[in-house]
Formats: structure tokens, C-alpha cells, sequence
């Protein structure tokens, strides 16, 4: 039998859990963000169509000393409710400049959330950051997901321009997910658009995804972006999304995130000379 008012009470047990665990994630946070040293960035390989390294993508890591290691799906959220998530971008670009600063063959792509490319000084900031330290922006491509562009396209349209200017790649991230719009594409004026992982999902067994991610990947060669395909799980993953036009690919058959000692190591074999 259905009872509502069960069902609702349950709901709200589920929400006073979320909305608990959010303020034990907030105030660990902070907590890390002052401290400093809990929290880390991976990278993962995106590769060439000849195989070879072209960046890297940054990811962020927090091992909390009470609730253990949180992948970004646990905080980032938390981070931009809270109020953190500029103050918690600011540290992570302080961490992957240090590598960039250790590493001259490394090349990076850094995702950016919505909030903080709000701040009027959000560019500024990374590129005085970049200055002190003498790194090239060109060295650093910036990630958004397509939110970016839907919540307020002329803001975004502006910090593209910013982006690009200051001597920034920028990079459509997640498409096809979400609000993907065609005409954002053309408008936006991006370097590169990645492709989502749920699209390399299905190629090797929908002859319509392959279909969808063969056209996409044509339109967007047509507007002058390198193309890039995430979620590359397998040998025939790789396979077909080269095969479809794929410029560069990215996943866990290439190789898994990694801190920068073992990344060096596997990918930045000019390091070792
Ligand atoms: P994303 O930008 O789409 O990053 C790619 C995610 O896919 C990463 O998850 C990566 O570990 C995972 N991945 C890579 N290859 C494969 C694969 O072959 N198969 C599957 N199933 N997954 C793969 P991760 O590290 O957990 O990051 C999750 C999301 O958190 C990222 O999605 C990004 O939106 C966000 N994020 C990560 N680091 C940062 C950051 O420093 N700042 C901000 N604002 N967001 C971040
Ligand atoms: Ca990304
Ligand atoms: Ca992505
Ligand atoms: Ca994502």
C-alpha cells in the first residue's frame, strides 16, 4: 500500500542527512583551506591521435584527515554553496602552478566552475599568478561546462575573450550532456569542445551514438576546434572515436589519474634526460 505521508518523511530524513554531511564537508574545508597539505591535484594523460602526450587534465583530490580521500563530486558542490569554491580554485591554481613550475614539457587543462569565472577578477588573477612565477599562460587551457554558457552567455562570452586574449585554450567540457546547444558552439568562439564520456559509452554498441558523435565531431572540425574524447575505456573505444575523426582522447584505457610524481614519470620521459 502507498502512504505519503511515510514516503514524505523519509524524503526529509534523506534531505537532513545530505544537508549534515554538506556541513561536516564544509567545515572540513575550511578547515583544509586553512591548513593547507590535504588536498592534491591528479592528472590524467589526453593523447594525440599519434599517441603522444598532449596535456594533462588537473584534477582535484582532498584526503580529510576524519572523513578520508573525497573524489571532487563530493565537495566542489559543497565548496560553491558555501561561499569557498573561489578561495578553493585560488589554492588549486597555486598547486598545479607549482607543477607547471617543476615541469617546463607540462601542459594542462584546469576546470573551472561557473562562480568563480563570475568573479570580475577571476582572469586577472590566474594571470598575475602566472607572471610572478614567469609560467605561459599558453601552457594552460581552462575547461567549462556548457552551464557556464547557459546561465549568462554574455558574461561568458566576455571571459572567453579574456581567456583568449591573455593567451588561455579554453575548452567546451561535458557536451552532450545537459543543455548542449549547436549554437553556443559557433557563438562562443572555444578552442576545443570535449565530448562527454556517456557518448564513448555507447559507441561500440549504438550505431546511433556513433552516428551522433561522427556528425559532432564534423560540425565541430567545421568551426576550427580540435575535438577531444573522453571516457576512452577500451582498445576499440580508442579505436572508433579516431576512426570517427577523434583529435585527441582521454581515459582510463590511456591511463587513470595519477599524482605528479608517477605522471612525471610515465608521461614526461623528457623530465628523466
Ligand atoms: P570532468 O571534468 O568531466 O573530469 C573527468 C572525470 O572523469 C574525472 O573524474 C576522471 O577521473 C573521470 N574519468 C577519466 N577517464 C574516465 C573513464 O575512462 N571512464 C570513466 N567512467 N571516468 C573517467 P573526477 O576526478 O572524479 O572528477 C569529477 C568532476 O569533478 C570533473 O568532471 C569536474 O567536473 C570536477 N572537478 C574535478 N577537479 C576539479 C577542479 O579542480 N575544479 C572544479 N571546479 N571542478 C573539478
Ligand atoms: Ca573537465
Ligand atoms: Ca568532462
Ligand atoms: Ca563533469
Amino acid at each position: 500500500k502507498r502512504n505519503p505521508e511515510r514516503g514524505l518523511v523519509a524524503f526529509s530524513a534523506v534531505i537532513a542527512q545530505a544537508t549534515q554531511d554538506a556541513r561536516t564537508i564544509e567545515q572540513g574545508l575550511r578547515q583544509a583551506l586553512l591548513r593547507g597539505g590535504e588536498i592534491s591535484i591528479v592528472y590524467q594523460p589526453i593523447v594525440g591521435r599519434d599517441g603522444r602526450l598532449a596535456r594533462a587534465e588537473a584534477l582535484a583530490r582532498w584526503t580529510s584527515p576524519t572523513l578520508g580521500v573525497l573524489p571532487p563530486d563530493r565537495f566542489i558542490a559543497v565548496a560553491e554553496q558555501a561561499g569557498l569554491i573561489v578561495e578553493l580554485g585560488r589554492h588549486l591554481f597555486g598547486l598545479i602552478c607549482d607543477d607547471l613550475e617543476a615541469h617546463p614539457d607540462l601542459r594542462v587543462a584546469i576546470n573551472v566552475s561557473p562562480l568563480q569565472l563570475r568573479a570580475p577578477d577571476f582572469v586577472s588573477s590566474f594571470v598575475g599568478e602566472l607572471q610572478k612565477r614567469r609560467i605561459d599562460p599558453s601552457r594552460i587551457e581552462i575547461e567549462l561546462t556548457e552551464t557556464v554558457v547557459v546561465d549568462d552567455s554574455h558574461l561568458a562570452a566576455d571571459r572567453l575573450r579574456e581567456l583568449r586574449d591573455a593567451g588561455f585554450s579554453t575548452a567546451l567540457d561535458d557536451f552532450g550532456t545537459g543543455y548542449s546547444s549547436i549554437g553556443y558552439l559557433r557563438q562562443m568562439n572555444f578552442h576545443v569542445l570535449k565530448i562527454d564520456r556517456s557518448f564513448a559509452a555507447q559507441i561500440a554498441s549504438s550505431p546511433q551514438a556513433t552516428a551522433m558523435m561522427r556528425s559532432l565531431i564534423e560540425l565541430a572540425h567545421g568551426l576550427y576546434l580540435k575535438v577531444v574524447c573522453e571516457g576512452v575505456e577500451s582498445a576499440e573505444d580508442l579505436a572508433l572515436v579516431r576512426r570517427l575523426g577523434c583529435d585527441l582522447a582521454q581515459g582510463y584505457y590511456l591511463d587513470k589519474p595519477m599524482p605528479m610524481d608517477a605522471f612525471a614519470e610515465r608521461w614526461l620521459s623528457q623530465d628523466i634526460a
